[in-house]
């Protein structure tokens, strides 16, 4: 009898093998954002490893029928499989539902810095408004120039390059740019 050689699946079931995989999952970039992450797009949930050691895994995707999700669930299920959970499980939870409020600021900078107008920022807290205040819609504002900052933009056409985003041109500096839309 001679012990089995070589890497032995994972088996530890404490949070820190978890911790690795989520960080190596935390590398897929999302297709149709290509500079995004789908951690720091808040689609990537929870990663959990079962006591057999298996990668169980939970995503939400970013809106219904998103033709990205099937590239992403094959992304998520490759990198773990590299990170050594071959019959990884991946599970969709709709709740709660996705918004662009998660995509947080560092994010942000980095779809500015690649030319994209990030969503509107989330609402800073506080307290929620009294009954009956008329909130102002999340599409009312209007994206700043992701190239040279000015506020006089004008939507093209609603949906861009992708479903996610909407086409935009700036009056100042004339250029056309990719927003991505308030969700
Ligand atoms: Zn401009």
């Amino acid at each position: 009898m001679t012990a089995p050689t070589g890497p032995t699946a994972p088996t530890g079931t404490d949070g820190r093998d978890a911790a690795r995989l989520r960080e190596a999952l935390a590398t897929v970039h999302d297709p149709e954002i290509r500079v995004l992450t789908i951690e720091e797009l808040g689609i990537l949930r929870q990663v959990d490893i079962t006591p057999d050691g298996r990668a169980h895994i939970t995503i939400t995707p970013t809106y219904l029928g998103c033709p990205a999700m099937d590239t992403i669930r094959a992304d998520i299920r490759a990198a773990a499989r590299a990170a050594g959970y071959p019959q990884a499980t991946i599970d969709t939870t709709w709740s709660p539902p996705w918004t662009t409020r998660w995509i947080g600021a560092a994010a942000r900078d980095k779809l500015r810095a690649a030319g994209i107008a990030p969503p509107a920022p989330a609402p800073p807290p506080g307290p929620a408004p009294p009954p009956g205040a008329r909130l102002l819609p999340l599409a009312a504002t209007a994206p700043r120039c992701p190239l040279c900052g000015a506020a006089d933009t004008t939507e093209l056409t609603r949906f861009g390059s992708t479903a996610c985003k909407a086409l935009w041109r700036c009056g100042t500096c004339g250029e056309p740019f990719d927003h991505v839309k308030e969700h």
